[in-house]
């Protein structure tokens, strides 16, 4: 293989600008030309392409967003589309592509695969949404951005001994929530994958405030219901001052953790040498802190399973 692309696709994630560099420094040491494809399947469509270089990936790693840039494109889901973007890769002799992004860009990276283009899929989003993987760049990220939040919260909600809902975002997957919750302390998390009791959560801001505790911290996964309409609830019931935070896209910057900046050069690698042993529809995990990679398809079949173990820990720990 002489020449290969790589793109980023879908809602960015930080460590993708890690993920990139890692595929084109990758891909050059072993004697390849590395083409960056600009904002995702839109960029391909359009012929919106550029040769890297060594110097092109300098002073990227520890940046979040992506130099790429990203996007979400209406067209490469349609026949007509993909054949526009078959064409592109043929023109610019691009024989195989690295496609960083979430399940929805695999699932555009598979049809590519099936057209008969070599194609590997790197995971990158805040989310951690997909379940063969046990972690994607960029949650850990999220994570301890809100941890941030969460410490800048509980300072001001100690001062009026408030209590406090943070909103995160997750869509139908909690662990950003999840994992926040733990590691930050918080007192109540509202997840999809579980049902909640409003009034378990008022009891205990109630018991809380008896035993002294100056606030208290409520996390909440995005789309479960309206963040202000809960807080009134509770401060209805508690008659505790309740306040609502929405951190929104915050989440999605900043620079990387060590931890993501390592798993997206190792997976870039990884997909690299992928394409290199002639691999064509695969993706690139992490389990148990061993690369994997698997079939597209079989990958966006697993399930995201709950993380019970922690949601119990995170409840035990907040009583
Ligand atoms: P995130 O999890 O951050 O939202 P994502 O990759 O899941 O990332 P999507 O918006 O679902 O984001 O998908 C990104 C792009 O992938 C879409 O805009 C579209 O171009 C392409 N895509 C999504 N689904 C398909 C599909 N079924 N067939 C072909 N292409 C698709």
């Amino acid at each position: 293989m002489r020449t290969i692309g790589v793109l980023t696709s879908g809602g960015d994630a930080p460590g993708m600008n890690a993920a990139i560099r890692a595929v084109v420094r990758a891909g050059i040491y072993n004697g390849m030309k590395v083409m960056g494809i600009e904002r995702g399947y839109n960029g391909l469509i359009n012929g919106h392409i550029k040769e890297m270089e060594l110097s092109s990936v300098a002073d990227i790693i520890h940046r979040g967003g992506t130099v790429l840039k990203t996007a979400r494109c209406e067209e490469f889901k349609t026949e007509e589309g993909r054949k526009k973007a078959i064409n592109v890769l043929k023109v610019f002799g691009i024989e195989g592509l690295v496609v960083i992004g979430g399940d929805g860009s695999f699932a555009g990276a598979q049809k590519l695969s099936e057209a008969g283009i070599k194609t590997i899929g790197i995971p990158g989003t805040i989310d951690n949404d997909l379940a063969y993987t046990d972690y994607t760049i960029g949650f850990y990220t999220a994570v301890n951005t809100v941890l941030d939040a969460i410490g800048k919260i509980r300072d001001t909600s100690a001062s009026h001994d408030r209590a406090n809902i943070v909103e995160v975002m997750g869509r139908h997957c909690g662990d950003i929530a999840l994992y926040a919750g733990l590691a930050g302390g918080a007192e109540s998390v509202i997840l999809p994958e579980e049902e909640y009791n409003i009034d378990e959560i008022c009891k205990k801001l109630i018991q809380g405030k008896n035993r002294g505790k100056l606030h208290s911290i409520i996390m909440l996964a995005e789309g479960l219901g309206n963040a202000f309409e809960i807080g009134k609830k509770i401060e209805e019931v508690t008659n505790i001052e309740t306040k609502v935070t929405v951190l929104g896209h915050i989440q999605r910057g900043g620079n990387p953790t060590a931890f993501d900046r390592i798993l997206a050069s190792r997976m870039g690698a990884r997909a690299v040498e992928l394409l290199m042993d002639g691999a064509s529809g695969r993706v690139v995990g992490i389990r148990a802190n061993q690369l994997i990679d698997m079939d597209i398809h079989e990958a966006l079949l697993i399930e995201k399973k709950f993380d019970k173990e922690i949601s119990e820990l995170t409840k035990m720990l907040s009583i």
